[in-house]
């Protein structure tokens, strides 16, 4: 049996679903279908902070991530290792701890100084490392939210370039990209209150949180009309 338990790392996350799902993903979806899923529970997700709906919010946001980890583990990349180098401790963009944009609006990135140290060590720890960068009360659910859609709006780009060109560059940028997505589903859901490694514990107790059996058995047509 496969589960995920709240004190497990990120990478074990990802080895969860690719246990559970990679079977499923690779003979019933395209790396396109993978994304459309992450983007469709995603907006789904959007829709709950929009109808003031925390349920609603909360289990789309848990989805998302899970086909978001479909798509890294399709493309073999990471999340935890691409995280932590686009977010090591500190803003991308300004480098702050706390992010420091808003103030100072810088026009470039600055540069990074990595201390591994620092390097959280299980999935939560992740979240609340987000939640010092990018503290809560610094903005509202619905500003996140949006900030959510546009980072997911920019990962569809990087995918489309990669796969376009098959650039190394292109594949930098997509891993880029889907770190920045990580963020903005750990920034919402630090602004409404959700602990994710606890409630992906919940619903990952046993194999897949729908049928329950690892390899996942949802067939193809369930899955696409599958709200929640
Ligand atoms: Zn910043
Ligand atoms: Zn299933």
């Amino acid at each position: 049996m496969a589960q995920f338990l709240k004190k497990q790392s990120f990478l074990d996350f990802q080895k969860f679903i690719e246990s559970v799902y990679s079977l499923p993903d690779d003979r019933l979806f395209s790396l396109w279908d993978l994304l459309s899923h992450q983007e469709r529970f995603t907006m789904r997700a959007l829709k709950g902070i929009r109808k003031n709906n925390k349920k609603k919010l909360e289990l789309n946001l848990l989805i998302a991530f899970s086909w978001l980890m479909s798509v890294a583990n399709r493309l073999h990349i990471i999340v935890e290792d691409a995280v932590w180098r686009r977010f090591p401790m500190q803003c991308s963009y300004c480098a702050g701890l706390p992010c420091a944009c808003k103030k100072i609006k810088p026009k470039k990135r600055a540069k990074i100084i990595r201390k591994n140290s620092l390097r959280p060590q299980t999935l939560a720890q992740f979240q609340e490392m987000f939640s010092k960068i990018y503290p809560p009360n610094s903005r509202t659910l619905s500003d996140a939210g949006v900030h959510l859609a546009e980072e997911m709006g920019e990962l569809s780009e990087a995918v489309l370039c990669f796969l376009g060109e098959h650039k190394h560059k292109q594949f930098v940028d997509l891993q880029n990209e889907l770190a920045d997505f990580v963020s903005c589903i750990f920034g919402v859901a630090n602004s409404a209150n959700i602990d994710m490694a606890q409630e992906l514990s919940k619903i990952f107790y046993k194999n897949c949180h729908v049928c329950h059996k690892a390899p996942c058995e949802c067939s193809f047509s369930f899955i696409a009309k599958f709200s929640s």
